[in-house]
Order: structure tokens, then C-alpha cells, then sequence
């Protein structure tokens, strides 16, 4: 394959816009091969459905094949995260004179013949526009970047030719942006008759990413193969529950319902895809069979190890008992691992502290801390929360005040982002480590210490559902901190203060939850020492 001899590096792209986009050479790569899979006569191919499918290739099938009345609404931080990308391809644009091609909604072959217009009219922006190529098995390959931007070059327009430019939210050049827009870049070729230098990522927070079309190609061509090879499946491909990846799915209710109904494997916290696969593979494919499983079984499969083959075993028991059990996995020799006073202290003062962040706009706008006095039988929520965004400096502030008004409380927390999160404020906000690193010793992680010595009958090891399980209840059941990302960003576009107090209900929960983590844990690790 010959390789382009003059490809920008990150450090020639990286602030570019794409105003300044100039190509040196036009002939970096060979044009598309068409993949030769049969029986798709007709069927069309979208960017949209190639980059989910990289997300999750069942996504993809229930997008093409999938009955839409199964599928959820957007949520609001769905809906946020479109808005938000509408306003970056603004800004992007903002001093552009640009085209836009008039066609019907999903009207592919008309969006097509619009862009090929001005393309040939050698306009020097396109948004929106639409390329279009049919493979030798009949799949059309449609592609939609979000801006072709003219270049000097030859093409069979004439002396001009056009690159592909992605305006993604992102902070990196993930892998599945890189795939899509090689993509675009790939149906270009065909359309212009000469590959483009690049194909562009216009980043949120980095600024203009040059694709580097060779690397990408053959990976793009095997997801583009994997894509048409799962849409000749008879039957959906099977569900996978990974939270990270389902979570902003629209098919999660649906994907979710059957995998509860089904008490399926990948519901249970440590099983991974991969290590799913390995499983199958030893006919372990329900809780019942895992729970019954010898870890000398799966000690050796990769991935596992004897920690993992013991943990595992016995998350399956947990749940098929719907029981607490204490976590005896080597190196932990039995009797259990208990936790001493100093790992888990009960202090007359304790502290419960949770925070609200926007980590897109690097901003913590709320620092919740319930403070429970045991003498006094209180329990006092004071909500620091920032209004406007210049005041998050002001509620660090008051948050110190707060804390060191109980200088020996315990301040528990949930995960280790508290934590970090009050080291960058200090940072930021110069704050003398006197003031700061004293704090760092009394934060507890009961996160870290519920997954040393506990294994729970939950879907995972989150504040909520450990919680629920509890018996405690949200207040607003669907709330999350997602969702209070959102409320922030209508309280600062509409000023309605019920927004503010939506997100306060759920922080303060969110402190109670961990109050009534920690008293569990308190009781459990007794019983133990008993
Ligand atoms: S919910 Fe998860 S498993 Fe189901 S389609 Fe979406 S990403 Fe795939």
C-alpha cells in the first residue's frame, strides 16, 4: 500500500481550523476495495451505524432490524449531550460561510445529488452535507461528515478537492471517531475520484486532529466488514450488559428487561466480555453453574487467576443467596479480614460528604456534607453549592470552613473522586497544605473498604444499588449524576431555582446513602468478629 509521503503530524495539526486546512500531496492511498458480502442487496450503511457498532455490534443490529417502539426516549442528558454538540459545530462554524444542501430528511439519494452540486460548483464549505457510494454487494455506504471543506488538489471536480471534518465533543481522539471519519474519508474517494490528505477531528478542548488515513484503513474496512456480516445474522446478536457502554443506549430498558428475565451473567459485578466468552466456553453460562463452579476451573483461563476464579464464584453465591458473604478470596485467609477502628472509625462527629461536578466544564458546583453528631442525635445537611460558575472558588472555601469546624470528624465518602477532587481545588485555589493535607488523612473511602472485605448480591459495587439493596430509597428514583449535570445547566439557562433544589434532594441522598453504607458495614464487620 503506498504510503502518503507528506502526512501531518499532531503538532502541525493540533489548532488548526479548518480554514487552514492546506493539502501537500492527494495520492496517499489506494481507492476502496468493495467487500464482497452477499445478500444485502439494498441496504444502507450509515456512519451512525458504523460507529455504534463499534460501541456494541447488537446496537447496531436492533438499529437496522429492532422494533423502534422498543427503544427509550432520549434522556435529558442525551438530549444535553446533542444540544451541547450543536453549540461546539456553531462555534466551529461561527465565521464560515458555509452551504447547506436542501433534501428531505434521510432522503440519502437526494442529500447526495444536492452535495454533489456544490462539490462540483467547488464551494469552499459543505455542513451537512451527504456522499454516497454502492458496494459490488449492492450495500450503499452513506456518509454524513459534518463539514467538507474545499482543498487545493485534483480531483474529477478539477482543480479542487474536498476533506472530511467531524466536529466531535470529545476531549481525545477516540478510536471510534478515528474509524468514522475514515469512513467519510473512504466514500469521499469514490465520490472525488482522489483520496483527501486526512480526514479531521474537530475537538471540543484539543482543537483539529489529523486521522492518520493509513493506520486507520484497514480497521475501518474490518468494522465495516463485521457491521455487514452481523446484519446477515438471522437472530440479534446476544445482549451484553456493560454499563459504560449501555448506559446512554437507547435500547438499555429493552436490552436490560431480558437480561434481568434472563438472570444473565453479564448482570453480575467482575464478569467481564472477555471473560464471559471464556466461560461459555466451560459451559458456564447461568448464576447457578458459576456459583457451583471450582475455582481451579477458571484459575487458569485468561484473565481470571485465582483471585478473580474465587471472587467470581462467590459473587454468583451472594446473589443466588440474595446474601452478604464475606470476601475470604486468597490472599484474605479465613476467618474473614476484618477491618480495624482506624480503617473504618466511629467518631462521635462524622462527616458525610458527596460532590456535584460538570467534569466537561471542569467545574464542581456543589460540595454536600451531612454531618452526623452521635451524641446529640443530629444529622445536619449544609449544601455548598455555587450558584454561577465563578463562585466554585467561594464554596471551597466554605467547605474547608465546614469541615474544620470538626477537626478529628472522619469525612466518609464513596469512590476515590472526592478525594482527587479536593486535591486539584487545593491546587487551583493555592490552598496552604496546611489546611489540606490534614484533611487527606481523614477521608474514607467506603468504596474501597466495602470491596475488600464485602461481596454483595448487587449488579455493582455503586453507591446506588449497594444502597437499594440496603433498603434505602432515593427520594427522586432516577436521579443521577448525570441528570444533576443537567439541572445545573437549565438552572444557568432558565434561573428556575427548582432545578437548584432537584439536584440538592439527590446530594443529599446521595450523603445519606453513604451514612447508611457505612453503619452496614459497621454491623457487618462486628458480626464477622463475633
Ligand atoms: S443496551 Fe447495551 S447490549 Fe443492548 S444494544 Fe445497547 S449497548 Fe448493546
Amino acid at each position: 500500500m503506498p504510503v502518503n509521503p507528506h502526512r501531518p503530524n499532531r503538532s502541525e495539526a493540533e489548532g488548526l481550523h479548518p480554514a487552514s486546512l492546506v493539502l501537500v500531496s492527494s495520492n496517499p492511498l489506494p481507492l476502496p476495495i468493495a467487500t464482497l458480502t452477499p445478500n444485502l442487496d439494498g441496504l444502507w450503511l450509515t456512519d451512525d451505524l458504523l460507529f455504534n457498532f463499534q460501541r456494541c455490534r447488537r446496537r447496531m443490529f436492533l438499529d437496522v432490524y429492532g422494533d423502534q417502539q422498543l427503544r427509550d426516549p432520549p434522556n435529558d442528558y442525551l438530549l444535553k449531550l446533542h444540544q451541547d454538540s450543536l453549540a461546539h459545530q456553531r462555534t466551529v462554524l461561527a465565521n464560515d460561510l458555509v452551504h447547506r444542501p436542501n433534501y428531505p430528511r434521510r432522503d440519502w439519494v437526494a442529500g447526495a445529488t444536492a452535495t454533489l452540486e456544490f462539490m462540483q460548483q467547488g464551494v469552499d464549505r459543505i455542513t451537512q452535507g451527504v456522499l454516497q457510494m454502492t458496494l459490488e454487494n449492492g450495500v450503499n455506504l452513506v456518509s454524513c461528515p459534518d463539514i467538507l471543506v474545499k482543498q487545493p488538489g485534483q480531483s474529477i471536480f478539477g482543480d479542487w478537492l474536498y476533506a472530511p471534518v467531524d466536529i466531535r465533543l470529545g476531549k481525545r481522539p477516540k478510536l471510534d471517531y478515528q474509524v468514522a471519519a475514515t469512513f467519510h474519508a473512504y466514500v469521499l474517494a469514490v465520490v472525488q475520484g482522489m483520496w483527501s490528505e486526512t480526514s479531521w477531528l474537530m475537538l471540543r478542548q484539543r482543537g483539529s486532529y489529523a486521522v492518520n488515513l493509513v493506520e486507520m484503513l484497514p480497521r475501518m474496512q474490518e468494522a465495516l466488514q463485521g457491521c455487514m456480516e452481523t446484519l446477515l445474522q438471522p437472530e440479534e446478536p446476544e445482549l451484553f450488559i456493560a454499563h459504560n457502554r449501555c448506559d446512554l443506549c437507547q435500547w438499555f430498558s429493552h436490552c436490560y428487561g431480558l437480561a434481568q428475565s434472563d438472570r444473565h451473567l453479564s448482570l453480575l459485578p467482575g464478569v467481564t466480555p472477555s471473560r464471559y466468552a471464556f466461560l461459555k466456553e466451560q459451559n458456564i453460562t447461568t448464576v447457578e453453574t458459576l456459583a457451583v463452579a471450582i475455582p481451579k476451573q477458571l484459575e487458569s483461563l485468561p484473565g481470571f487467576g485465582l483471585q478473580v476464579a474465587h471472587r467470581l464464584i462467590r459473587q454468583a453465591q451472594s446473589t443466588l443467596q440474595n446474601q452478604a458473604l464475606a470476601d475470604v478470596t486468597p490472599p484474605h485467609p479465613p476467618p474473614h479480614p476484618l477491618l480495624s477502628a482506624i480503617e473504618l472509625p466511629t467518631a462521635s462527629v462524622e462527616l458525610y460528604f458527596d460532590i456535584e461536578a460538570a467534569p466537561e466544564q471542569n467545574l464542581v458546583y456543589l460540595h454536600g456534607v451531612l454531618v452526623v453528631d452521635r451524641f446529640a442525635q443530629s444529622e445536619i445537611f449544609y449544601p455548598l453549592l455555587a450558584e454561577h460558575q465563578r463562585d466554585e472558588g467561594l464554596v471551597w472555601e466554605q467547605f474547608l470552613e465546614l469541615v474544620w469546624q470538626y477537626p478529628d470528624a472522619p469525612i466518609f465518602h464513596f469512590c476515590p473522586y472526592e478525594v482527587q477532587t479536593a486535591k486539584r481545588l487545593a491546587e487551583q485555589y493555592g490552598t496552604p497544605s496546611d489546611r489540606v493535607e490534614p484533611l487527606m488523612a481523614r477521608f474514607v473511602d467506603l468504596h474501597e473498604r466495602v470491596t475488600r472485605v464485602a461481596i454483595l448480591p448487587v449488579e455493582s459495587y455503586a453507591l446506588k444499588p449497594i444502597a437499594r439493596w440496603l433498603g434505602f430509597d432515593w427520594r427522586d428514583p432516577d436521579a443521577n449524576g448525570a441528570q444533576s449535570i443537567c439541572w445545573y445547566a437549565k438552572w444557568l439557562e432558565t434561573g428556575d431555582r427548582a432545578f437548584l433544589e432537584a439536584i440538592l434532594r439527590y446530594n443529599e441522598d446521595d450523603c445519606r446513602a453513604t451514612h447508611r453504607v457505612k453503619d452496614w458495614l459497621v454491623e457487618f464487620s462486628q458480626n464477622f468478629a463475633s
